[in-house]
């Protein structure tokens, strides 16, 4: 029917694949891309025009009529845009919506394929569809993700579920506590997370044999010198323990230091990507239970058991403590079992785009440079070597 229809994506840079699909299907004279702000398709001579509009600019939509709308990565978009925004547009000529995307737990995405589920909602229809059900995927892929991502991740990228919100981003957290620590005398792996503004120092030493938790230190309000004291006075203890080092911003000055007094001492930078990719990889080894801890590190469980995970409007996940919380046990931990043996190695997800094979690979080298370049293989031989010394 001629008229005006819209193609609305969370951000403008996806709008573009609307304009690239619309040019996969229509030739011109069929369908001519115009314009640049908004882009638009003239389709049958102008009789009908296909708007490119981007969600998080709302106010860009406004005064327009639509007969239909597609939006992109419906989960994505702020729900505001279409309650205030996208659906008075389709009111002039009663129009369509049709909502495309993957869930991002239950959030207005989720209220619009309840309502579609739902008899008593004749004008809303939903339909979900697995990644399996490709054709264009090969089912080797779908294997590979599987693997090597968190249970939750997989079932809400890969099979399409909406996932409960606040469900929790770690789980078998239960499963990873012990009334009955191991009494393995060593070698050990030390996490540190340092204190940068309100929140506190933690130290996490576990058994690297078999990933026990053995000592929990948790401080704040202490100058720098008394904290580098009382880091290495803990690693000392646990065997002169090769230490993992937040040495993000004012940590990095602490790991040199660290260094030059003779500690086995690892930095790790904390930046959006490492910080996911260190979380996701503790996500796996608490539900693989490769870790666990004494059932008093109530600290710990709790920074845990609160921990949340969040969408930008680019697809990408975010972990954090609930605003207010703390969660420098949690990072300690994720940077203790870094060091254990057989340990996967942390893997950057992300799940906008897809895990491609390649961009992985490309991810875990940028994740080699950030904790120094050391592979398995190195760390072992490291390992090794301090041994020796201990003999002698
Ligand atoms: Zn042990």
């Amino acid at each position: 029917m001629p008229g005006d229809y819209a193609w609305i994506a969370p951000i403008f840079a996806t709008t573009e694949r609307g304009v690239d699909a619309m040019r996969t299907i229509a030739d011109p004279p069929l369908a001519e891309i115009r314009g640049s702000s908004p882009r638009y398709a003239d389709v049958m001579n102008g009789r009908s025009r296909i708007f490119y509009l981007s969600a998080d600019k709302p106010d860009g939509i406004r005064g327009y009529g639509f007969r239909g709308v597609v939006i992109d990565e419906a989960a994505m978009i702020d729900k505001v845009a279409w309650d205030y925004v996208i659906r008075p547009a389709l009111t002039d000529y009663a129009g369509w919506g049709l909502m495309l995307g993957t869930p991002k737990g239950r959030n207005h995405f989720f209220d619009w394929w309840t309502r579609g589920q739902d008899a008593g909602e004749p004008e809303w229809a939903s339909l979900s569809f697995p990644s399996a059900s490709n054709p264009y995927l090969p089912a080797g892929e779908i294997a590979a993700a599987q693997a090597g991502m968190p249970a939750d991740a997989f079932r809400q990228e890969y099979l399409a579920e909406f996932l409960e919100d606040h469900a929790g981003v770690f789980r078998g957290i239960d499963d990873c506590l012990t009334q009955a620590p191991c009494t393995h005398s060593g070698p050990f792996v030390v996490g540190c997370d340092l204190a940068k503004h309100q929140d506190f120092t933690v130290l996490v030493a576990l058994c690297q044999q078999c990933g026990c938790g053995r000592q929990i230190d948790r401080f704040n309000r202490i100058d720098w010198p008394e904290q580098k004291f009382r880091i290495r006075a803990f690693c000392a203890r646990w065997s002169n323990a090769q230490l993992y080092v937040d040495a993000t911003g004012v940590g990095d000055p602490i790991y040199d230091d660290l260094r030059a007094a003779g500690l086995n001492v690892r930095p790790f930078k904390f930046g959006a990507q490492s910080k996911r990719a260190l979380v996701q990889a503790l996500m796996v080894a608490v539900e693989q239970r490769m870790i666990r801890w004494p059932v008093d590190w109530e600290v710990l469980t709790n920074e845990l058991r609160r921990y949340e995970y969040q969408y930008s409007r680019t697809g990408e996940v975010h972990y954090s403590a609930p605003e207010g919380y703390h969660d420098d046990c949690v990072m300690a931990l994720g940077l203790a079992t870094m060091g254990l043996r057989g340990f996967i190695r942390p893997q950057v997800f992300d799940s906008a785009s897809g895990n491609s094979a390649a961009k992985l690979r490309a991810s875990d080298k940028r994740l080699d440079e950030l904790i120094g370049g050391v592979t398995d293989c190195e760390l072992r031989e490291e390992l090794t070597r301090l041994a020796e010394q201990e003999v002698r």
